[in-house]
């Protein structure tokens, strides 16, 4: 029999290069990373040279590390009323999903966007329609665009379950098109993630709305604020709202064994034990059975 397929890890600095990720990664065990393809907070695109990708795929064999996501840029917003931020948006997205595939990342995490007060009709309209130009110009190239949960900040789109089933089924409901799970944003957008049976629940409607086939990643974070709050703050594992109650009972479901999980937590050292948080975020979900 071979053994359990482990898919756990963390947001990776790419600092120096793609191809020191996985080596970053590698020292906290992770079997599973993400990554930022360029500055996220800059528009400025860049690609990636065939020596890049070979060098990333060696890095990632070399160390063990099995999955990975890349995080769009900050800056992307499909749903933007104005035409010429829409554009540039859309023209960097293509970049990001070009940049993934010449790296051998299989799925592209974004954000759907912020409707900036056009309403969330509009907004969704927007997206789903980047988003199926975003298909049709890549046509082909083996990356998903997983759209990730949001908290519903401010006119942020992405809140509910009902906007990423409208969002599929309005980019033409392709294999291509998934969903990115933040458990810090869920929980934050209303459904308490904190109890067995909140998680319990979470799922099943989350299948009866968008189908559990969708998801493609985590992103396991807990949450600084209350369950509805509506407010993203990403808290340690076991130090927030949901707790290691919910975290338990989302290791406990096979059904997710096989999925890429990272961490998005603040990284530096506790001060208490002086050890790295990602190693102690880790160990807390590996205590739990996460796999
Ligand atoms: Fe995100
Ligand atoms: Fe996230
Ligand atoms: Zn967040």
């Amino acid at each position: 029999m071979s053994p359990p397929r482990v898919s756990l890890g963390a947001h990776m600095s790419v600092a120096g290069g793609t191809p020191l990720a996985p080596e970053r990664g590698a020292a906290f065990r992770c079997t599973a990373i993400q990554v930022f393809t360029k500055n996220g907070n800059q528009w400025g695109e860049r690609e990636v040279s065939r020596e890049e990708g070979e060098a990333f795929r060696a890095s990632m064999a070399r160390h063990g590390v099995e999955a990975v996501l890349s995080h769009d840029s900050y800056l992307i917003n499909l749903a933007a009323p104005g035409v010429d931020l829409r554009k540039k948006s859309l023209r960097s997205f293509l970049a990001e999903v070009r940049r993934c595939a010449a790296l051998g990342i299989p799925s592209l995490v974004f954000h759907p966007g912020a409707h900036v007060g056009e309403g969330e009709a509009a907004g969704i309209r927007r997206v789903a329609a980047g988003l199926r130009e975003t298909l049709r110009r890549t046509e082909g190239l083996p990356v998903a665009l997983a759209i990730e949960t949001t908290a519903g900040q401010g006119s942020s789109l992405g809140h509910t379950f009902e906007h990423l089933r409208d969002l599929i089924d309005g980019a033409g409901a392709g294999p291509r098109l998934g969903i990115c799970f933040d458990t810090c944003h869920v929980h934050a957008s209303g459904r308490d993630l904190s109890t067995e049976e909140g998680v319990a629940r979470c799922f099943e409607d989350f299948d009866r709305i968008v189908g559990l086939g969708r998801l493609r990643a985590f992103h396991l974070n807990d949450c600084k604020k209350p369950a509805g709050s509506r407010v993203d703050r990403h808290e340690h594992i076991g130090r927030g709202t949901i707790g290691l109650a919910g975290f338990r009972a989302l290791a406990r479901d096979r059904r997710f064994a096989p999925l890429p999980k990272v961490l998005e937590t603040p990284k530096g050292p506790d001060p208490v034990s002086k050890r790295e948080w990602d190693a102690v975020n880790l160990e807390r979900l590996r205590r739990l059975g996460m796999r």
